[in-house]
């Protein structure tokens, strides 16, 4: 039977839906969530997601801060204008677009975010709540597809879970938040042996790799959901296309779920994030969270 397509895009719309719902409550309150976006450089794709998470923004109702800087900014420039952020009152998220100039150190540059402005949950304070079941700023891509995991199964306690990649960004927050919703989490990654056989034990396949289609459908354990992290830009037949790290039409064959690509998990991390950004200005005002927009 083929499987069901988790659609992303619709998702992502009830998600943004619910977050500007929310904004206009805030507003009643006299209250505008804002968030503030520092992209240093010209990096295309970076110039895009820029672009659409200010759109995004707007589009919900909440204030857009955008900071663009030249490539050659000085590390002080960008933690001066970061510590600038952090005091403004109007400011309740800060994301710093990854990735930075290989001059500036972003480790020391995402620490240097007030923990609770850390609307990209990388801040180490956020990753060591996370780690220990507390409450914290969740990362936006593993938050999507939790999200779409949850209403896809309702409970995940018990489901065996394998997640192929184990960035920080991804693979290890992504398995945080499985183990916190009480699967039985694998973390597969380049040193893994025999891959095929630890994704075909999964109820839950997240492939966070960056290699296009690598999975094919014969790992996938037959009625598993898999959800398909990856985004690569190839060439085929002359035409450029946008693939996942799952081989997604053999993949369908098998799978009972499965999220496609363009059009699944992509959407839903600027939804996150505006999620997060709610909760952040919430948090900060000691008002009640927004309900379902929290993990
Ligand atoms: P990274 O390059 O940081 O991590 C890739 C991971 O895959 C590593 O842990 C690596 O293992 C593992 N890996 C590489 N080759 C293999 C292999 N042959 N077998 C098993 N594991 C392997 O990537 P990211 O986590 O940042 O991103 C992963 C993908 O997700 C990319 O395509 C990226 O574009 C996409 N992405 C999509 C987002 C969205 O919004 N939808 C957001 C963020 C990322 P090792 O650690 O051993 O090297």
């Amino acid at each position: 039977m083929a499987a069901k397509i988790i659609d992303g895009k619709a998702f992502a719309a009830k998600v943004r839906a619910s977050v500007a719902e929310h904004v206009t409550a805030l507003k009643a309150k006299g209250v505008t969530p804002g968030l503030a976006v520092v992209l240093v450089g010209k990096d295309p794709a970076s110039q895009v997601y820029v672009r659409n998470k200010g759109q995004q923004t707007l589009e919900v109702g909440m204030a857009s801060f955008e900071h663009k800087l030249n490539a050659s900014t000085s590390e002080a420039d960008l933690l001066a204008l970061i510590a600038k952020l952090n005091a403004d009152t109007k400011v309740h998220g800060i994301l710093v677009q990854l990735p930075l100039p290989k001059h500036l150190n972003s480790d020391l540059v995402i620490n240097s975010i007030d923990p609770a402005k850390d609307v990209d949950g990388f801040h180490i304070s956020n990753v060591g709540l996370l780690g220990t079941g507390q409450k914290s700023m969740v990362p936006c891509t593993p938050f999507g597809c939790l999200m779409m995991l949850r209403a896809h199964h309702g409970s995940l306690a018990g489901l065996e879970a394998v997640i192929v990649g184990r960035s920080n960004i991804v693979g290890k927050p992504m398995a945080q938040l499985l183990l916190n919703d009480s699967c039985t989490v694998t973390i597969a990654h380049s040193r893994t042996r025999d891959l095929q056989s630890v994704c075909r034990r999964a109820d839950i396949l997240v492939a966070a790799v960056g290699r296009p289609e690598m999975i094919p459908g014969e790992w996938v354990n037959p009625g598993a959901t898999v959800i398909d992290v990856g985004i690569n830009r190839i060439e085929r037949d002359g035409k450029a296309k946008l693939v996942g790290d799952v081989h997604f039409e053999s993949a369908a064959k098998v799978a009972g779920a499965i999220t496609p690509v363009p059009g699944g998990v992509g959407p839903m991390t600027i939804a996150c994030l505006l999620a997060n950004t709610s909760t952040a200005c919430c948090r900060s005002l000691g008002l009640p969270e927004p309900a379902g927009l929290t993990a």
